[in-house]
């Protein structure tokens, strides 16, 4: 009879082992920790350095059964409004108690940027948050977030969401970016979920070298470097705060949220499906600082050849024509008139059939 009592013993042992499997455990996340079936508010704090301490305010909520973890960053250009306002939103609506994993929301990535109502850039060092991952503990305070962010929130996740906007004086039409390639991860995946969106237009952007993750590193490309699946989210333009593309954030990630198994509910619908693809996109930039006048301002098809735009110098002078190299669709650009060298005033996406 040993054995039979033995058996059992390891029936109940094995019993006992797959019900704390469905149960999930307390999130630790910067020396804080949230229970199962509960949100809570965390100020993350970036300490002083070579300038000023500031901080990154982010809600978890960790949900009643075990999951993954999706981390939705907003903010990372604090004038990108849509982006927080549907943060602040996500962070109200996700129950945590009919949640499976958990979410990570930062709110405002670049507290100084937002504060300082500064398109583009931190305007305690006017660095770009998004050139400087995976940041420095040691640098000055875009660093210091960036270190902050790659260490507390990206490694911390299984799928990256870096949601933005077209900035102060840009235009843009909304499209998700997919990380593809030898050096993404799980590119199905990030499709999927990025198809949820139902934006018109989705990018694939084919991760071949080391130097294309690492080169001025976007929070999106640490997803990658990281090995998450990660998308980018792009949408409203000019700093706006359109109702209308802060739901669109809203219904994205809570389709997303589906798609990865974390909420109950039917799946996104097929008709999502984007109108355009894209494999890539080329960068026109300006060669020199002067007043820039855009043939338009929007989102459109562009010819091999046709000219974007003029530069012209602070006497008046026309000292640049800008045309397109390729054919392609404008997804973004600066509406101007300040540009600066280097600047890129327009971006190309190019057309594919399929993926
Ligand atoms: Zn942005």
């Amino acid at each position: 009879m040993r054995w039979l009592r033995k058996l059992f013993v390891a029936l109940l042992l094995l019993a006992s082992q797959s019900v704390a499997a469905a149960e999930a455990e307390p999130f630790a996340i910067a020396g804080d920790s949230v229970a199962p079936a509960n949100r809570a508010d965390f100020r993350i704090e970036v300490p002083a350095g070579k300038d000023a301490a500031t901080f990154i305010p982010v809600t978890v909520i960790n949900g009643a059964e075990r999951g993954p973890v999706l981390a939705m960053v907003a903010g990372v250009h604090g004038f990108e409004f849509a982006s927080i306002l549907a943060a602040e939103r996500l962070a109200e609506r996700i129950d945590p108690k009919r949640l499976s994993g958990t979410v990570i929301i930062v709110r405002v990535a670049n507290i100084p940027g937002f504060e300082g109502r500064s398109p583009n850039v931190n305007p305690v060092d006017r660095k770009n948050l998004n050139r400087v991952f995976p940041g420095d503990p040691d640098g000055t305070q875009t660093e210091r977030i960036a270190d902050v962010l790659a260490r507390e929130v990206v490694a911390r996740s299984d799928f990256l969401m870096d949601v933005h906007s077209g900035d102060g004086a840009e235009f843009l039409d909304a499209f998700i970016g997919v990380y593809g390639g030898p050096l993404a991860t799980d590119f199905p995946l990030a499709l999927k979920v990025a198809r949820g969106f139902g934006f018109a237009n989705i990018v694939r952007y084919s991760m071949e070298t080391q130097e294309q993750v690492d080169r001025g590193r976007s929070l999106n490309r640490q997803g990658v470097a990281a090995g998450k699946p990660t998308i980018l989210v792009e949408i409203g333009q000019n700093g706006s705060r359109d109702p209308a593309h802060v739901a669109a954030i809203i219904l994205g990630v809570e389709n997303a949220l589906k798609i990865l198994g974390m909420a109950q509910g039917p799946q996104p619908a097929e008709s999502s499906l984007p109108a355009r693809l894209f494999e890539g996109t080329v960068s026109v930039r300006a060669s020199y600082d002067g007043v820039f006048h855009p043939v338009a301002a929007s989102p459109r098809p562009l010819a091999k050849g046709e000219i974007i735009g003029v530069v012209r110098d602070y006497a008046g002078r026309e000292i640049e024509r800008l045309v397109s190299p390729v054919e392609g669709y404008a997804l973004y650009g600066i509406t101007g008139p300040p540009v600066e060298a280097g600047d890129g005033v327009v971006t190309i996406a190019i057309p594919t059939a399929a993926f």
